[in-house]
């Protein structure tokens, strides 16, 4: 075990072997890159398949800088400035000592990744990972801590390659939710730069395999912008928008800026009513040689993939509770998803956002913060390929008065902020006049951003959505592949994004 604690009680884990674990030495990531303020996790769609930043709404982008630019600046409105009661004071400076030093929430992540691994809906590692997190929230003397049924699609990826007929072999990933190719699939190469180049007939699929050449620009510092939302429409739509025209299967260009031959899969979705047609990823690399190819004469391809869709497999939201000690019945909702593609070790994605929500809700009750209402840690299942765990718990516990709803889903980088999700000026302004608490755990920008995807049911229905919002410039060079594993993360970033989740939920648990 690395460097313990320090200044808290001892951890109790329950796996055997963690007390044996080495803790690697958190690397940095190798891209040049930019430091980038906060991101406004450009929107999400409220469903799967497309989990994380896709931009529904380009536009609200340039709403939220302004407003944040209101928020931060003093306009004289005539609004009351925000008061700084001592027992907020009084929550913050425990949070933050309590955080310096510490790396509980890596150590157990680390312990989670490197024994179970990656965690698919429908596999077993899923559900022993769902077992070791109910079992260590009781451990940790959390209040009812229990699975929830749920049942999610159980899509199996099976063998898959992809080859230049008279060349090489390259690199593939199937993207979730694919068809197999039933056999070895062979066909022409068709270049298409963009998803459009396919839906106004530019490029003639028919017959053919199509490459969509669709890339991610470099990360916007400026902006705070991935652009993951504008790329991804290739993944999401490319295989019903090339079947429409004829074409036998999809090749995607991975949605990331960087890669080191890195394949990056990710759930497609298809429209009702079109055939449905194989399509995967290829790497950035791969890409590049097949247009290079493309361009110098016709290209043959030999693509299989035993991809399929067995039956519905029973899963489960981990769920437990710091249950309040005045109106226990008030509930802020604290979370990620405890499911993740099955390439690396889904650290990132989003085993860091459940070690946030169940390193915050333990440290609040180790420090002696139970506050009036509840708060409810809820890992949810299946968020990546069908966000079965999200539906669940609305229809679970949707009449039950939820306060807020706090989800963690955008890697662990270096904290930044939170992005609160409301049109309300009122409830921008107090939660960023909160700003100065956060300080000390350097997560401090609180401003206009979206909620999260397992939490956008009650969202939809009215509850105040908020992420936890560390630096992303590098996390889509992780997102949904292989290089998704538990060295990339810091521990000092993992334990005070869990510390700035822990203070925002205190906030709004205690408060009047
Ligand atoms: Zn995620």
């Amino acid at each position: 075990m690395g460097p313990g604690p320090s200044g808290m009680a001892a951890v109790v884990n329950v796996l055997p072997f963690s007390s044996v674990l080495p803790r690697l030495l958190a690397v940095p990531l190798l891209m040049a890159g930019c430091g980038g303020k906060a991101p406004a996790p450009a929107a999400i769609p409220p469903e799967p398949p497309a989990s994380l930043f896709v931009v529904a709404q380009a536009e609200d982008d340039d709403d939220w800088l302004d407003d944040e630019e209101d928020l931060d600046g003093d306009e004289g409105d005539g609004s009351s400035p925000v008061v700084l009661e001592p027992w907020m004071r009084e929550a913050s400076t425990k949070i933050t000592a309590y955080t310096n030093g510490n790396t509980r929430a890596w150590d157990r992540l680390a312990m989670m990744s490197d024994r179970f691994g990656h965690r698919l809906s429908g596999s077993q590692a899923l559900e022993d990972a769902i077992d070791w997190t109910v079992q260590t929230m009781a451990a940790d003397g959390l209040s009812n801590a229990r699975r929830e049924k749920v049942m999610v699609p159980h899509w199996v990826r099976g063998k898959e390659n992809l080859k230049v007929v008279g060349g090489r072999a390259l690199t593939l990933l199937g993207l979730g939710m694919s068809v197999g190719t039933r056999g070895t699939l062979r066909a022409e190469l068709v270049v298409a730069k963009d998803l459009e180049a396919i839906k106004d007939g530019t490029v003639d699929v028919k017959g053919k395999i199509v490459l969509i050449d669709q890339r991610m620009p470099p990360f916007d510092a400026e902006h705070s912008d991935s652009g993951y939302g504008r790329t991804v429409t290739g993944r999401t739509h490319g295989a019903s928008e090339a079947a429409k025209k004829g074409a036998k299967a999809v090749l995607v260009a991975s949605v990331t800026a960087t890669s080191f031959d890195t394949p990056h899969t990710g759930a497609l979705r298809y429209e009702d009513g079109v055939t449905k047609i194989p399509a995967a990823a290829v790497t950035l690399e791969g890409a590049s040689h097949l247009v290079r190819l493309a361009a110098v004469g016709p290209v043959k391809l030999e693509l299989r993939m035993d991809a399929k869709l067995l039956p519905d497999a029973a899963s489960a939201n981990a769920v437990a509770e710091l249950r309040g000690r005045e109106k226990p019945d008030e509930i802020v909702v604290i979370g990620g998803h405890i499911d993740s593609w099955d390439v690396g070790d889904g650290s990132s994605d989003d085993g860091a956002g459940c070690m946030m929500a169940m390193e915050a809700a333990s440290m609040l009750q180790q420090l002696g913060l139970v506050p009036r209402r509840t708060i409810r840690v809820v890992l949810f299942t299946n968020e990546e390929n069908g966000l079965r765990g999200a539906k669940a718990y609305f229809e679970a516990h949707g009449t039950e008065t939820h306060v807020a709803a706090i989800e963690a889903d955008s890697g662990s980088g270096p904290p930044q902020g939170m992005g609160i999700a409301s049109e309300d000026q009122a409830v921008l302004r107090e939660l960023s006049g909160w700003a100065p608490l956060f300080e000390g755990i350097s997560a401090s920008d609180i401003g206009k951003g979206w909620g999260g995807a397992d939490i956008s049911p009650l969202m939809d229905n009215g509850v105040l959505g908020i992420s936890v919002r560390p630096d992303h410039s590098h996390y889509f060079d992780l997102h949904h592949s292989p290089a998704d594993t538990i060295d990339k993360i810091d521990p000092s970033d993992l334990q005070r994004n869990a510390a700035a989740m822990a203070l925002m939920a205190y906030l709004l648990a205690e408060r009047e």
